[in-house]
């Protein structure tokens, strides 16, 4: 197989700009060049398929139409917004660039290099915001470029190291025009997104399938990682009621690693191992609500489960009705926050889809 640097991409430039000028998706944040629209567009997209991040962007737009609303709003609203997105930390950390920006009175930066001081934007994004809203000629290797260069070059090593991402960005570079790189890269980008799919890509409707090496093995390409094994994590998970049914829950320290300032519910963590589902099991969940949440616990066996799977973790909860005693002054007073929360009152507080599935397994709410 010839080398990938022997071939010529540049001119693929007019047939990806025309292909895009008459096929690009109408999508929200496309409608004019927001320099703000793009930043949250961008974020959302992050590990966020398209038709995901549509409703949640024009909710959060609504919410905070500008920098300076999304500065001035408190953490909780911007993750009740988030609430379901997934990773959360991408709202925080774009709150708090927001922050800087505002109490700076500074504007979106326009470079690339800029942009990547700003908390949550990495080299991708960066390139991202400053090609599509500031026209800076850099180029946007995101998993849908990766794959289409590795199929137009055959590119058969492994696309995720250093050197083959400094290659494949500079060949990508090749096919984004001088004169209009927001769109080169849009176009690529939705290229591989519709056109040079993972799965069966549609070589016969695509612009550049004249310069493709690849295409007829596409799907070979790009090399396949050696994927890591996700790790199973049991968790026992107390539903405990009051007298109103309310839902106690816990409002995470805003020191956590994960799901920082999210609402939870009581739970502990078994391991890799599940739980067996007998009353002494329950009896030793109780135990460790205590020591965990303080309180007297008293947990039934566990009758449902919820799976859920984040990066590099099968999650099973063991989902269990429980009942505090009273007084609740001791648990509610030892937590950061803890509050019993309403069927009205989940939207006003930020919590991660795996909690959403349990409550709507566990009380249908
Ligand atoms: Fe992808 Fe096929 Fe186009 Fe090559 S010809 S870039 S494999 S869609």
């Amino acid at each position: 197989m010839s080398k990938p640097e022997t071939l010529d991409l540049t001119p693929g430039q007019d047939a990806l700009l025309s292909w895009y000028d008459r096929q690009k998706r109408d999508l929200p944040w496309r409608r004019d060049r927001n320099p703000y629209y793009i930043w949250v567009s961008e974020i959302m997209l992050q590990q966020t398929q398209v038709a995901t991040a549509k409703p949640y962007f024009e909710t959060f737009i609504q919410a905070f139409p500008t920098i300076a609303d999304l500065a001035a709003a408190d953490i909780d609203q911007v993750l009740a917004r988030w609430s379901g997105l997934g990773y959360y930390r991408r709202a925080r950390l774009m709150h708090d660039a927001a922050r800087r920006l505002t109490e700076d009175g500074k504007q979106l930066p326009r470079t690339a290099q800029e942009l990547e001081e700003l908390p949550g934007i990495g080299p991708y994004t960066a390139a991202a915001i400053a090609s599509i809203a500031f026209e800076q000629h850099v180029a946007v290797l995101d998993g849908n470029v990766e794959r289409v260069l590795c199929r137009l070059l055959a590119y058969d090593e492994n696309a995720k190291t250093a050197p083959s991402r400094r290659l494949l960005a500079a060949r990508a570079l090749e096919l984004v025009s001088a004169e209009r790189p927001g769109d080169g890269n849009q176009a690529l980008m939705e290229l591989g997104a519709t056109i040079c799919r993972p799965k069966s890509p549609k070589c016969l409707l695509c612009p550049v399938s004249d310069l493709c090496r690849g295409k007829s093995e596409a799907e070979r390409f790009p090399v396949p990682r050696k994927r890591r094994r996700p790790r199973a994590v049991h968790l026992s998970v107390a539903l405990t009621l009051d007298s109103d049914r309310r839902v106690l829950m816990f409002r995470r320290a805003e020191s956590s690693d994960l799901l920082a300032g999210m609402w939870e519910l009581p739970h502990h963590v078994h391991g890799d191992t599940p739980p067996v589902d007998l009353p002494d099991a329950a009896k030793e969940v109780a135990r460790q609500l205590a020591k965990t949440y303080g309180g007297s616990w008293s947990v039934a066996p566990s009758e449902a489960q919820v799976k859920h799977s984040i990066t590099h973790r099968a999650l099973t909860f063991h989902i269990h009705s429980a009942r505090l005693e009273p007084p609740f002054d001791q648990v509610m007073q030892r937590r950061t926050e803890a509050a019993w929360v309403g069927r009205d009152d989940l939207d006003r507080h930020a919590m991660s889809s795996a909690v959403r599935k349990i409550l709507k397994r566990g009380l249908g709410w």
